[in-house]
């Protein structure tokens, strides 16, 4: 395993215990600089992400270091340094465009990236944000079907050979870590792999709203339009993200109506049905709707079985079949987490160079068991999580404002803090802002009685207790 590799590991470990938004803010563009007589330095993208590094985060980098290296490492420093040669595509490159992805994904080789479409006339410096790009080691060829993922596979399957001509828009919707980034990036592929010269632009909704507020401020808007406009097949991933953006949602409306006319593919993907997406337009989630929904499941045991033996066949690593038996029993929610755990596997047992067995790989799952994972949620993370959900300000949520976009959210906290933290309901009332106990009170009643037949507050609820637990 090379330092390379390893921080790989590191970072794979590192997404599994922080919220996405952290996980990304702080460990995006970093990378193992040098490892030398013991001593590692860890390359950062500013004063700022060193600064925090070594506040907040020094013990856990250094635990998974020396865990990962039979505690050979002794010393963890970190120096500002940006890596810049577009030659060397590695762990700098690679965590930028995982970070929209799959950190977790510790590939044991270096990321190939396909000849793609890039914007060529908005120049992208001005944001960190990756260039939109097909990454090719997600293809239909390594993508397990299931039960749970049939029914989208095969749509994108449709719609990568005939671009335009059955369901568009392609909406897939699916919990976190379940393949929907794997199945649009294996759509653009297949499709450049028929096509050479059509133009596929793959771009999270992030850096789509991203690049659409530095346009207008630039007074670039018409070259946006120009190149969002032509491309032959656009991805979006998350849309979800778009909620509350009302300038992007008429944008996006305009470039999904210009696209969609002119028989040009359109495919989305999101954690939830359009309907169940806060502040979305009414006439986007229509359009939504449009073609053809899907949404993906948590892989049943036989899939997960079939998932890791394909991951291992990929990375040339042999466990056997009592092992994968256990690794399936335990990890149980998506497939990311599937991975990590595979790669937390092979990378303890090169480094300590034994033969996993059942028991050696037993405490390494530890981590991933949801149970332990309860206990330890905090209601500060319940709250920045219900927040990040409804795209809400934390200081709204815990205001004195009533209005019904932070009241329902609010209620949300207070039924989950008493549902799930069997907090007392002073306490929730107390950590609300300082509102009364009988608040707390009718929110878990109402929400309770809600929860019986509204389908879009369940879905809500779950979506939110996955991001909670499992992210
Ligand atoms: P999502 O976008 O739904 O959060 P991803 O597409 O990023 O999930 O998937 C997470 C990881 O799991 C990726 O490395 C992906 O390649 C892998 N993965 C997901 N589903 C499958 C599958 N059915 N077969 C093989 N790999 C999968
Ligand atoms: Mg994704």
């Amino acid at each position: 395993m090379n330092t390379n590799e390893l921080w790989q590991a590191v970072l794979g470990e590192l997404e599994l215990k922080l919220s996405k938004a952290n996980f990304t803010t702080w460990f995006k563009n970093t990378f193992i600089l040098v490892y030398e007589n013991q001593e590692l330095v860890i390359g950062v993208p500013n004063t700022f992400t060193k600064a925090w590094l070594e506040k907040k985060y020094h013990r856990d980098i250094t635990n998974l270091l020396q865990q990962f290296t039979s505690d050979r490492v002794r010393n963890v420093v970190y120096r500002v340094e940006i890596k810049t040669s577009p030659m060397n595509i590695s762990i700098s490159d690679y965590s930028q465009e995982i970070s929209d992805q799959t950190v977790s994904d510790v590939s044991f080789q270096q990321p190939v990236f396909s000849q793609t479409f890039t914007l060529p006339s908005l120049p992208r410096s001005y944001s960190e944000t990756p260039e939109p790009s097909l990454n090719q080691k997600y293809a239909f060829s390594n993508f397990i079907v299931g039960k749970q993922n049939e029914l989208a596979h095969a749509a994108a399957q449709a719609v990568s050979m005939q671009p335009g001509g059955v369901y568009n828009p392609l909406f897939i919707y699916g919990g976190v870590g379940l393949g929907k980034t794997h199945l649009l990036q294996a759509v653009g592929n297949e499709i450049q792999k028929r096509d050479p010269q059509a133009k596929i632009l793959y771009i999270t909704c992030e850096n789509f709203t991203n690049d659409f507020i530095h346009a207008v401020r630039t007074g670039r808007g018409k070259e946006f339009k120009d190149i969002y406009r032509n491309v032959d097949v656009l991805l979006i991933d998350d849309i979800q993200f778009i909620t509350g953006k009302e300038g992007t949602q008429e944008e996006f409306f305009h470039t999904f109506n210009a696209l969609h006319q002119n028989n040009k593919q359109i495919i989305l993907s999101s954690d939830r049905p359009p309907k169940a997406i806060p502040a979305l337009e009414q006439r986007l989630s229509s359009r939504f709707e449009w073609g053809m929904m899907t949404d993906i499941g948590s892989p049943d045991f036989e899939t997960r079985i079939a998932i890791l033996e394909a991951k291992c066949r990929e990375k040339k690593y042999l466990l056997d079949g009592e092992i994968l038996h256990h690794v399936a029993t335990t990890i149980q929610s998506n497939v990311r987490e599937l991975e990590g755990a595979l790669n937390k596997i092979i990378a303890f047992h090169q480094f300590k160079n034994m033969i996993p067995t059942v028991e050696s790989v037993k405490p390494i799952l530890t981590s991933f068991q949801p149970t332990k994972m309860k206990k330890s949620v905090t209601t500060r993370q319940l709250i920045h999580t219900v927040a990040l959900y409804y795209d809400l300000s934390i200081d709204d949520l815990l205001g004195k404002s009533r209005e019904k976009r932070l009241a329902f959210p609010r209620q949300i906290i207070m039924f989950l803090m008493r549902e799930e933290m069997k907090c007392s309901y002073p306490s929730i009332g107390n950590e609300l802002g300082g509102r009364d106990h009988t608040t707390a009170m009718h929110a878990y009643d109402k929400i309770t009685n809600q929860l019986t037949n509204d389908e879009r507050l369940q879905h809500d609820i779950e979506t939110i207790l996955q991001r909670l637990y499992v992210v």
